[in-house]
């Protein structure tokens, strides 16, 4: 497998970001999520209250909570128009390029639903922008 170089900084969306180091093909593993492997109760728990986790449900009862353990990956954004997407694989999420992504570019992924619930103001500049997580 190939590995590429990421580097997390400062992002225009928000906060802290992961950013390509090199140039991208389109189509191909990035990377992992990695964190810990909770249930689906105890992950709604710790979303309660706090603005920022990085929790992905996979819908059988399990969820990934990447917010303390997480890889660089617990770093990238929503966009509404996004150049990655995450796959959930069995207690894992991996993400991958959706087209080729050029190095400086911020990696993003459609986060979908949120415990944000269409409340948070999305910030990500694309034209088509839905407006809120
Ligand atoms: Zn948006």
């Amino acid at each position: 497998m190939d590995t590429f170089n990421f580097e997390v900084r400062r992002s225009r969306i928000q906060g802290r970001g992961l950013f390509a180091l090199t140039d991208l093909p389109a189509r191909r593993k990035l990377g992992e999520l990695g964190g810990e492997l909770i249930t689906e109760r105890e992950a709604r728990r710790r979303a309660r209250g706090r603005a920022s986790v990085m929790i992905v449900e996979f819908g059988d009862g399990t969820a990934l909570d990447a917010t303390r353990l997480g890889t660089g990956f617990k770093y990238v954004n929503h966009s509404c128009e996004p150049n990655a997407y995450m796959r959930l694989c069995r207690g894992r999420v991996e993400f991958y390029s959706l087209r080729e992504i050029a190095a400086g570019e911020e990696l993003t992924c459609d986060y979908g639903e949120t415990h944000h619930d269409g409340r948070l103001p999305c910030r990500c500049g694309s034209a088509r922008c839905r407006g809120a997580l």
